[in-house]
């Protein structure tokens, strides 16, 4: 949704992360900068990518097939192998965890007066409020809170794990990146497997997309990164992402700057199902939605504003396999209607929020671009593929302007209600929903067997959506995420930025 002459985009500085990036940089056609943050957070023409690929749990990449034909046996043998694995991968929990009397939100309903019991990083039992826990256990108690998974962001980019952390500190403990630098993220990924990285989000990544030469996201700040030209070999490039570790493939379709033909487009859906892995697709207009979900994409990454939704489209999306994660968050803001500076200043955020993420959080989108977008039409097509069935998925495309890690999720569930989701269905569509389309089916629910990512709030999101703000406590894998350390590297961060 964004021009590719809007570059105001303050980036990490050098301080706060990594990929050193000067603030306010002006991006150019064919410009490179250091840095995997670089043309995420840049990421000022349109939008960014989409995801769609397959999901490796943890390390083992086991196939997972199109969501549609997610079921019976299949899904109940990737249950098994990747709760092993899950189990194997990270630090032990010490103690049983008994969170008691408490409602809980399993993924699809809230269940009232429930006792949840965690050993070994797991959900061990879900039942009946009054059942006696263990002498060992740590008992918390539930009175007036709600218990929900932790909670998962289908659409963000990443650069270390500091974004993870804040991620986590807020309640989001999964992020589905949407393009990053394998160079960066797949040693990330690594590190996380084997918890050195305690109060990081667990995530999986696109890695890098599929774009032509000059195509998006080439113009933004980052590291070189391979395009597919006019006569290459389609498979082989796909071959090449999911070597290096791209989890699944996202395609750019977006004709603000030289895109894919129809044929390439085709030809990569084709190539990435052939191994049996998910692609998703950045869709910057309608038409170009429509195109995508005729290749047969497996998702489409952001929502078109340009124009009101159509009878054709939406028959389309209907017939299509695709879910819809439309990244309301950063729609909202390229339409004018920012929110950021609000949610930054919110008590319950700024604590944990880092400082080169507060600036971009915190940065408006000029009126030369905002003027030329049409919220509305976006709200008015997430109700209209949501009513006629269509899955919804929350993703927020942290960290584009006013957006930012953890955050933004909160928000991205408010924007889904006034789209006509109650409150239960927003709450799915960042919990069970992501789970179940990605693959990652060893999180997104609280029932016996599965991981024990957990978030637990203060009051009853079901009833005030907000509430999922109130945060009391995030768990992963049954082992608490050290909110308090996560604000001291935050106030760090910020500290260092003003220095
Ligand atoms: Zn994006």
């Amino acid at each position: 949704m964004f021009n590719g002459n809007l570059l105001t985009t303050p980036q990490p500085q050098s301080a706060d992360c990594n990929l050193s990036i000067a603030n306010h940089l002006p991006v150019k056609a064919g410009m490179k900068t250091p840095g995997a943050c670089g043309f995420l957070y840049g990421s000022v023409s349109r939008f960014q990518f989409s995801v769609g690929g397959a999901i490796s749990v943890l390390q083992f990449s086991l196939p997972i097939g199109l969501s549609a034909n997610i079921c019976g046996m299949k899904l109940g043998l990737r249950l098994v192998i990747s709760m092993l694995f899950s189990a194997l991968s990270v630090r032990a929990q010490s103690k049983p965890l008994v969170f008691n009397n408490v409602d809980v939100f399993d993924g699809y309903h809230i269940l009232r007066g429930r006792t949840v019991t965690v050993e070994d990083g797991m959900i061990r039992s879900v039942t009946a409020a009054g059942v006696r826990p263990p002498d060992s256990a740590v008992v918390i108690d539930g009175a007036g809170r709600t218990l929900l998974p932790g909670l998962i962001d289908a659409h963000v980019h990443i650069g270390r794990e500091e974004s993870l952390e804040q991620a986590a500190a807020l309640g989001v403990t999964t992020v589905l990146d949407m393009w990053g630098d394998p160079t960066t993220l797949i040693p990330l990924k690594k590190e996380i497997e084997r918890g050195e990285h305690p109060n990081a989000a667990d995530f999986r990544t696109a890695g890098t997309g599929a774009t032509v030469p000059r195509g998006h996201p080439t113009q933004m700040a980052g590291p070189e990164f391979p395009t597919l030209g006019a006569g290459d070999n389609v498979q082989a490039f796909v071959d090449a992402r999911f070597a290096e570790g791209s989890d699944y493939l996202k395609i750019i379709y977006d004709h603000f700057l030289p895109t894919l033909s129809a044929e390439q487009l085709h030809a990569l859906v084709l190539a990435v199902h052939k191994r049996n892995k998910l692609v998703v697709a950045h869709e910057g207009t309608q038409s170009e939605g429509l195109e995508e979900m005729r290749a047969g994409v497996d998702g489409i990454e952001h929502i078109f504003d340009d124009t009101p939704i159509s009878r054709e489209f939406l028959d389309t999306a209907v017939v299509s396999h695709a879910v819809f994660t439309p990244t309301l968050s950063i729609i909202q803001a390229v339409g004018g209607k920012p929110t950021g500076s609000v949610l930054a200043t919110d008590p319950r955020f700024e604590p944990y929020i880092l400082g080169w993420a507060f600036q971009i959080l915190t940065t408006k989108l000029p009126e030369s671009l905002t003027k030329k977008h049409h919220y509305e039409n976006a709200q008015a097509a997430v109700r209209a593929l949501h009513n006629a069935g269509i899955t919804i998925l929350a993703g927020t495309d942290s960290p584009n302007p006013d957006t930012s890690y953890g955050v933004s999720l909160h928000q991205e569930l408010l924007l889904l209600t006034e789209c006509g989701l109650s409150n239960e269905e927003a709450l799915r569509a960042a919990t069970s929903s992501p789970a179940r389309e990605f693959g990652l089916v060893d999180r997104g629910r609280i029932e016996t067997g599965r991981r024990a990512d957990l978030l637990l709030v203060k009051g009853d999101p079901s009833k005030d959506i907000r509430a999922t703000r109130d945060i009391v406590g995030v768990w992963k894998m049954g082992i608490a995420i050290h909110r308090e350390e996560v604000a001291k590297r935050a106030a760090e961060s910020r500290k260092n930025r003003q220095n």
